[in-house]
């Protein structure tokens, strides 16, 4: 009763052949199919359907799939592998209920109705029937209704209810004979013979029997007869003739022996177990590499989002950082406004007081310097009037305490103009060792009168002409040598200078000047070169002494580009050392060396205007310049003394810088403007502000400084007039 597939086998060529198109792969493969099913090569089918199936899910064509899963269920009912067919068929079904009603749709319900017989599931089987059916009468197919009416007689018979399976039975059996229905008609007088078997109507079941024979054998469902075959046989066994229910008996082993070769021949049960394990290898890797695929994506993505959320993290706390790191910013910039502010408020301060501090001891040594000059002077006209021997003690004392204010006051004054950068260093090319020289002569009587050895040694390497500041050079020498005369007695005072090196034009010059004096303390070395300290009350008591040498002797070294050492030991002596850098020259300088010149006899009788404010010191001045025979006439603003010179004829004029209304420079350039040829000479007491350089720069020929030394006073005047 299960080898109704021939029928709808070819019932469904039948709608294949209408239906086929050679539009895709799907038809390709499918056209490819038929032929080897034709051919009983049902695993080279089960290929081909199977890569059919594959096109048409990629083409997303329902209707294909629906179709190729219908090829493959029927394939496997074909082969009685009912539970892999039973799979592809409900695929099937459920896709034609998508689509339009079609004939296949009809095959596909039908057949899976066929294997729930199989598998003696009846209800099932009924219902998949039923709707084969209710699609075939949709469709109004008549040509395989007596298929339908079979199948419910076959339901019934499965369910013992013979009586209700009959009539659907007779219905066929009454159908005339037709090739289309032969096989539905046999396997209806089959199962009504059966049924009267069963009724021990045996004569009845062998008619039936024998006219199913009869139609079967002329078609070649080898199936339908085996059974046939074995039903005979097994009518005539209760007939108790046992030769002719042996001879159907073997007639039907023969059959189901063809039946077994023909369907190994189809596919080999080795055959079909290597297929369906390669099919499910590859559904594994399939589902595998689906998983793979998936965990892979969910592995990425996973990534993904944790490389997203870091860099949204990193992105968060960078921009956190930033805003904090601009407050922070912002706040430091204002903190350092606000100290930029205040350093500079205390900067401008400090430089104001430091200006102040400057400009009061410029002018109150200034201020000091016109009374001092004024004490001088009148000192040393006193010491000329032939003075009685206990005012010559008195005059003396006098002149040693103004020559001490005086060179404590220049002292001041040097430092003060050092400090406040109003130094200028000078570039003129001199003799270093003929400046040496002079400068021993000029101490000679010092080192006499503490009977002192002065030794003087310059290395004869040293180049004749340097070009330097020798002003600065010998204040810094004579310094040094003043106070190793000063703390030494009945010893030794030696000057070296060595060259130390000598390249690019530039000579380094190595002085030292030593004594073997009374040294100085070590926890005094460095203090010593602080203003105004001397070594102790004691040095100073004895050997008077401002406390200033040492630091002007530092600063002006410092200025030069060198730095001084001291090495000292108490009662063994000093030295005191530095190196200083000069250009060489290669060309002596210039000098005007004027012959001494008999000052007395070139002043007599010479004119001079005096242009002086201070009465002391008109008095003074006039007095010195009487000694000498000179004419003098007083002016005492600079207004007056322009007029003067314009309507007089002088031989020269001493000009005070200081002076009411216009000053001392204001009149000097005003007179060079109508006369270029009267000399001038500058009588200042030179402050901050003033050098020698900047008096000359507005028409003066000379300066002298006040308070004066008067050989200087006089000699200057003499090589003027
Ligand atoms: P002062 O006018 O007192 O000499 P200085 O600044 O020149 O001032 O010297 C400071 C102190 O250094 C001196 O008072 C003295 O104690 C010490 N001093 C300087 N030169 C020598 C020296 N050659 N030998 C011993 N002591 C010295």
């Amino acid at each position: 009763m299960k080898f109704f597939f021939v029928y709808l086998l070819f019932l469904n060529t039948l709608l294949y052949s209408q239906n086929r198109e050679k539009t895709d792969s799907t038809a390709y493969y499918i056209s490819l199919n038929y032929p080897a099913v034709h051919d009983n090569n049902y695993k080279e089918a089960l290929l081909l359907i199977q890569k059919a199936i594959l096109i048409a899910e990629t083409n997303d064509n329902t209707k294909e799939q629906a179709s190729q899963n219908y090829n493959l269920g029927k394939l496997y009912y074909d082969l009685k592998k009912y539970d892999d067919a039973i799979e592809s068929l409900l695929t099937s079904t459920a896709l034609y209920d998508r689509i339009k009603p079609s004939s296949k749709a009809v095959a596909a319900n039908y057949t899976l109705g066929l294997c729930y017989m199989s598998k003696d599931n009846y209800d099932k089987a009924t219902s998949y029937f039923d709707k084969a059916e209710s699609i075939h009468t949709q469709l109004n197919l008549n040509d395989s209704a007596q298929l339908f009416n079979l199948q419910r007689g076959l339901i019934y018979k499965a369910k013992n209810n013979i009586e209700l399976a009959l009539p659907f039975f007779e219905t066929i059996i009454a159908l005339p004979n037709n090739a289309a229905i032969s096989d539905t008609k046999a396997e209806a007088l089959y199962q009504t013979g059966c049924i009267e078997t069963q009724k021990n109507r045996s004569n009845l079941a062998l008619n039936y029997l024998n006219k199913a024979l009869d139609i079967n054998e002329k078609s070649e469902n080898l199936e339908q007869r085996s059974e046939i075959l074995l039903a005979l046989s097994n009518v005539y066994e209760k007939m108790l003739d046992k030769k002719t229910a042996y001879s159907y008996l073997k007639q039907h082993l023969n059959i189901k022996e063809r039946i077994s070769i023909r369907n190994n021949k189809r596919l080999g049960i080795d055959d079909y177990t290597k297929f369906k394990e390669t099919q499910r290898l590859k559904e594994t890797i399939i589902t595998n590499n689906k998983i793979k695929e998936q965990e892979k994506t969910n592995k990425f993505s996973k990534l993904i989002s944790i490389l997203a959320i870091a860099l949204i993290s990193i992105l968060s706390l960078l921009s956190l950082s930033l805003y904090k790191n601009n407050i922070i910013r912002n706040q430091t910039n204002l903190l350092l406004q606000e100290k930029n502010k205040e350093l500079e408020i205390a900067k401008n301060k400090a430089e104001k007081a430091s200006q102040a501090r400057s400009e009061f001891l410029s002018t109150v040594s200034h201020e000091l310097r016109t009374p001092l000059n004024a004490i001088n002077g009148i000192a040393h006209l006193l010491l000329e009037e032939n003075p009685k021997k206990r005012q010559l003690d008195y005059l003396s004392s006098l002149k040693f305490s103004g020559d001490y204010l005086t060179k404590f006051i220049n002292e001041i004054l040097e430092i003060n103009k050092i400090e406040s950068h109003n130094t200028e260093i000078e570039q003129t090319i001199f003799n270093l060792k003929k400046l040496l020289i002079d400068i021993q002569n000029s101490l000679k009587e010092l080192a006499l009168a503490n009977n002192n050895n002065f030794i003087l040694e310059v290395d004869p390497t040293i180049p004749d002409y340097l070009i330097g500041d020798p002003t600065k050079l010998s204040q810094i020498i004579l310094n040094l040598i003043n106070n190793a005369l000063k703390f030494t007695e009945d010893g030794e005072i030696k000057v070296t200078v060595n060259l130390n090196t000598l390249e690019d034009n530039e000579a380094t010059l190595y002085f030292e000047i030593s004594d073997t004096g009374i040294g100085i303390p070590e926890d005094k070395l460095s203090s010593v070169f602080d203003s105004f300290s001397q070594g102790s009350t004691e040095v100073n008591r004895k050997y008077g002494g401002t406390g200033l040498g040492l630091t002007i002797v530092k600063k002006l070294i410092k200025m030069l580009g060198g730095k001084i050492k001291l090495k000292s030991i108490v009662d063994e002596g000093s030295s005191f050392s530095f190196n200083l850098a000069f250009k060489i020259s290669d060309r002596p300088l210039e000098i005007n060396t004027s012959p001494k010149i008999d000052y007395d006899s070139k002043l007599v009788n010479k004119k001079i205007l005096l242009v002086e404010d201070n009465k002391i010191n008109q008095m003074i001045t006039k007095k010195m310049l009487h000694n000498k025979k000179i004419i003098c006439e007083i002016i005492d603003n600079g207004e007056d003394a322009i007029e003067s010179v314009r309507k007089n004829k002088y031989d020269l004029i001493l000009m005070d810088v200081h002076l009411p209304g216009i000053n001392g420079t204001t009149a000097t350039e005003s007179i060079r403007c109508f006369d270029k040829t009267t000399p001038i000479i500058a009588l200042t007491a030179i402050s901050l502000h003033e050098n020698r350089e900047m008096l000359l720069s507005f028409g003066m020929n000379e300066v002298i400084t006040k308070p004066f030394i008067p050989e200087d006073f006089y000699s200057t005047i003499a090589q003027h007039v």
